[in-house]
């Protein structure tokens, strides 16, 4: 199993990251890969590293692989879909602009919350993704927002690297990201799909 990542696939979170290409958006995906030890459930804790003073919150529509994937077109993508997950990207900000690799800013241990999978396609264009700290919205989005569609980001990674059923693909996060603090209660929602929950501990 890995855990492929796409970074900067909505405008708004390309904006307020103050990316050199905020008007146009990247040209193909970036993607990157999280450690399966960053993995955790619902209920679990997201534990803040002493490396790092600013970790983030990312919500992100996650899409489990049920079908091994080599060179598909986008359309050939959706069939090798086993289901639908919200999952939170963690990052440690202040080490993601330090370095130019993220393997340390979205790698630390417990940085990869994920809900149950629902067994799922519908409506991939059309998804809406909730994130709340502490029951506020500080993220709300629809997967036709994204920069490359779900299909797409499957088709071009499948182009690299197989994906092989029980892989993760995280699709990118909206506008809105912020801080977590130790006490946090962070929730990112798929409606109609499912919620990952978690607090934080400093
Ligand atoms: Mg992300």
């Amino acid at each position: 199993m890995k855990i492929v990542c796409v970074g900067r696939n909505y405008a708004g979170h390309v904006k307020e990251m103050g990316n050199v290409l905020a008007h146009d958006g990247p040209s193909e995906p970036l993607i990157f890969l999280k450690p399966l030890s960053s993995l955790i459930s619902s209920g679990d804790e997201i534990v803040l590293p002493p490396q790092s003073q600013e970790v983030h919150y990312e919500g992100e529509i996650g899409v489990f692989i049920g079908q091994r994937l080599k060179s598909v077109t986008p359309q050939g993508a959706i069939a090798g879909i086993a289901g639908l997950a919200p999952a939170n990207d963690v990052t440690a900000r202040d080490l993601q602009r330090k370095d130019s690799q993220w393997a340390r800013a979205k790698g630390f241990d417990t940085f990869c919350p994920v809900g149950t999978p629902k067994a799922t396609t519908d409506g991939l264009d059309s998804l809406e993704l909730v994130t709340r700290v502490n029951g506020e919205v500080r993220q709300q989005a629809r997967s036709s927002e994204m920069i490359f569609s779900i299909p797409q980001i499957l088709s071009y990674i499948s182009h690299i690297m197989t994906l092989e059923p029980g892989d993760l693909v995280l699709t990118g996060t909206p506008a809105g990201v912020g801080r977590l603090v130790s006490g946090d209660r962070v929730e990112v929602e798929i409606l109609g799909v499912g919620r990952v929950t978690n607090t934080v501990r400093g």
